[in-house]
């Protein structure tokens, strides 16, 4: 799409929100709905799809991008009207006899860019919380994942009404064209140097944002951790999607005394684990690229395991990299794939300090027995999200604002958070008439002025 098209769909948009019909419950719910018979009727091309773009199995598009789009989908629908209510607040003595509410107000026109490990999920997760706010959407997802892209244009733009919800696709100079325009809203997900380039246009505009982006994620694996069950839940969330997760743990810093079992049992877990396209459980990098930027990651002299490379494919194995520094190359820059950097350390506080040392990340995760250890940790760094004695699961938590903090990102989103992304909370105060006290107008004198004190108690 050109500028000019691009500057008429917006146009198209506002008229559309102007008609008030957005805002009408009724019209969300049954947007909602359609949206979701949309994609059960075009999961097979969503799988084909996915498939093409990452080898990835039916089985991890249902539970990683689909999966979460249904709940939120149903959970938005049966508590739409409740979110959307007026909420009656208290009124102070200086403003008596008057009602005060706050308005749930849907913000307009909003613009989601969507990134490209889970294209689905990235791309409508935010536009369910968009429509169920009673905005319209344009949706650009990532060119990355073209197949997915392709698919998501189609069965969308045949489906809704171009002035609700439409979806543009295209690479950076689309995007560049759709931040030019002022939107109400902007819900960006993807790195952090592009967040940057989203921020600066929407200050143009004064188009507020929410930036959905990433970091280092560290684990904790402290000494009094359930072993098993740390290794069990670290494994499966780190190589989840090739580790090409925003959540995934990128380094674990690992109390030394547990150090060698540590490892042993990683490297148990994951051979037992066979991450192969074989087995329906892995993915390959999303380009030549990115699996170029990988490999150049790693430093040989530090391999503690590796499976086989196969570049053809674009397989990245899982690789366990030990004795690792916060000065090696790995730990300069988020990983988002399949390599494990362990660091070690002997006092917690010196690891905190270190962790402290990088950006915010967008989570962290505390294996440990000790609830002393769990708070210290939770108290001291600041993180988006995270999760104790687990990986990744906080985000199937709906009633868990999900979203950055510093470097990865500011706002969140997922059940209410979302409706709350994309919503102005408008303040009404409702003031009666029966009663018109002289005291704040003109002439001022001392004496109303001790009585304003009095009323305010100050
Ligand atoms: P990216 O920033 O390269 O791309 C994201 C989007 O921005 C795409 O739609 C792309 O077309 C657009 N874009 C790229 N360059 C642009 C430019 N110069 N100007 C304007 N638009 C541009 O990110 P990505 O590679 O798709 O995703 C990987 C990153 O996203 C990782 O850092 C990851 O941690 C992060 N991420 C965060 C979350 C989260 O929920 N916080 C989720 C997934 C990924």
């Amino acid at each position: 799409m050109d500028k000019e098209s691009l500057k008429q769909l917006l146009k198209e948009q506002n008229m559309m929100f102007n008609t008030n019909s957005t805002k009408e419950i009724v019209y969300r719910v049954q947007k909602l709905k359609k949206l979701k018979s949309i994609l059960k009727s075009k999961e097979d091309e969503l799988y084909d799809a996915i498939y093409k773009d990452f080898k990835k199995s039916k089985f991890d598009t249902f539970t990683t991008e689909l999966a979460l789009l249904y709940t939120d989908i149903d959970e938005a629908v049966s508590k739409v009207q409740k979110w959307s209510k007026r909420k009656r607040v208290g009124t102070n003595l200086l403003n008596f006899p008057a009602k005060s509410y706050i308005y749930p107000e849907p913000l307009g026109t909003c613009l989601v860019i969507g990134a490209w490990n889970y294209p689905i999920q990235l791309s409508f997760a935010p536009v369910i919380a968009a429509i169920a706010a009673g905005n319209t959407v344009v949706l650009k997802p990532s060119e990355v994942s073209s197949a997915v892209s392709h698919v998501i244009a189609e069965i969308v733009n045949s489906n809704f009404d171009k002035s609700f919800f439409h979806v543009v696709e295209g690479g950076v100079e689309v995007t560049t064209s759709l931040l030019e325009l002022k939107w109400d809203k902007i819900f960006f997900t993807g790195s952090v140097n592009v967040g940057r380039i989203v921020y600066k246009a929407a200050a143009e505009n004064l188009t507020p944002v929410t930036l959905e982006l990433g970091g280092k994620s560290p684990a904790f694996v402290t000494k009094s951790c359930n072993l098993d069950v740390t290794v069990n839940r670290i494994v499966w969330g780190k190589f989840l999607n090739a580790g090409q997760t925003c959540i995934a743990p990128d380094y674990v810093m690992v109390e030394s005394s547990i150090k060698d079992e540590f490892l042993e049992k990683l490297k148990e877990r994951i051979i037992e684990m066979d991450f192969s396209f074989a087995n329906d459980n892995y993915v390959q990098i999303i380009n030549d690229k990115n699996y170029q930027r990988l490999k150049g990651m790693i430093s040989e002299n530090k391999v503690y395991y590796s499976g086989e490379f196969d570049e053809a494919s674009r397989y990245f194995p899982p690789v366990v990299m030990s004795d690792v520094n916060f000065s090696d190359k790995i730990m300069q820059e988020e990983i988002f794939g399949p390599i494990f950097p362990i660091l070690t350390y002997d006092k917690l506080s010196e690891a905190i300090s270190a962790v402290k040392k990088l950006p915010k990340p967008l989570a962290c995760y505390i294996f440990t027995g000790e609830s002393s250890v769990k708070t210290r940790i939770v108290d001291e760094i600041s993180f988006g999200g995270g999760a104790v004695n687990d990986t990744i699961m906080h985000i199937a938590n709906s009633s868990l604002p999900f979203g950055g903090v510093g470097n990865s990102g500011m706002g969140n989103y997922h059940g209410k958070a979302g409706f709350d992304a994309f919503t102005h909370q408008k303040s009404v105060l409702d003031k009666a008439t029966w009663l018109d006290p002289s005291i704040k107008y003109p002439p001022y004198s001392l004496k109303k002025l001790r009585i304003i004190r009095w009323v305010m108690g100050a």
